[in-house]
């Protein structure tokens, strides 16, 4: 049984897509939600009322992770509204770019590795006084840290920078459990395919979907609330023996 019953959760990046629905799915296993935000105030505010709506618990704090001080900067806020105890940490906030290697330019590059890798790396730091016995970290990698999707070749947009982020997501994932198991604390990935969501635009034609379709087993484009179901899972005491996993959640992507 899956309960968050008096724990507290921060989702990065969650007033949209797959953090927003990990937002509602720990807010309604029972945690108070620290609804994290870019730019989307308002979006963030509607969450924040809608979870509230439903009885939880939900609070909206912002910092732009891309930025050198961004990750200290949430988790001073966050310290400033749970105290001394977090129990949930989900780093979903992140950016995609597809285009041709030839077009990638140093500041695509650096982007992707400041909001996917280096936001991470110094929220975990700054986090780490008030994560404890019983916390639970997961990150949101991708399918593409460890499958190449699309047609490989330098002629065809690739995800090649986008997907080497989510490999160095996936190696922090394994170090952090490795380090901080001793103390408790348990470090998961969730690995989606094609989700849904703004980032994944190309599911919003016809010929994207038939794309994606075509690479999994189940003959349907993912959901954001799959993804937040195995989130929650994850977060709870129910996977209380799983640590350093990543697990793959994409309709049977590649089988
Ligand atoms: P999305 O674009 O809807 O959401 C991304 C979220 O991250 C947004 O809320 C955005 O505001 C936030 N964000 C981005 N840069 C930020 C910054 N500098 N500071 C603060 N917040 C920032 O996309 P999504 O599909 O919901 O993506 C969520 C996560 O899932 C990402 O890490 C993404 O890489 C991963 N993912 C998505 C898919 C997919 O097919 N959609 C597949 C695999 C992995």
């Amino acid at each position: 049984m899956i309960t968050l019953e008096d724990k507290t959760a921060l989702v990065t990046g969650a007033s949209r897509g797959i953090g927003r629905a990990t937002a509602i799915a720990l807010a309604a296993a029972g945690a108070h939600v620290l609804v994290h935000y870019g730019r989307s105030k308002q979006e963030a505010e509607s969450l924040v009322a809608e979870i509230q709506r439903k009885g939880g618990h939900a609070d909206a704090i912002s910092a732009d992770l891309a930025t050198a001080e961004g990750a200290a900067l949430l988790a001073k806020q966050v310290r400033a509204l749970v105290g001394d105890r977090l129990d949930v940490l989900v780093l979903n906030a992140g950016i995609s770019k597809l285009a041709r290697i030839a077009d990638y330019t140093v500041e695509d590059f650096d982007n992707l590795f400041a909001t996917n890798v280096r936001g991470p790396f110094f929220l975990v730091q700054q986090l780490l006084p008030v994560l404890g016995e019983g916390s639970s970290i997961v990150a949101i990698s991708s399918a593409v840290a460890r499958t190449v999707v699309g047609k490989p070749g330098l002629e065809n947009p690739s995800v090649l920078a986008y997907a080497s982020t989510k490999g160095a997501l996936e190696t922090l994932v394994r170090n952090w459990a490795a380090i901080l198991g001793p103390g408790g604390i348990r470090v998961n990935a969730v690995a989606p395919g094609v989700i849904d969501t703004d980032m994944s635009n190309f599911t919003k034609t016809e010929a994207g979907r038939e794309v994606a379709l075509g690479m999994q087993a189940l003959k349907r484009i993912g959901k954001p609330e799959d993804i937040a179901d195995v989130v929650a899972f994850l977060a709870s005491d129910a996977a209380r023996w799983i640590t350093g996993a990543s697990i793959p959640v994409d309709g049977g992507s590649k089988l």
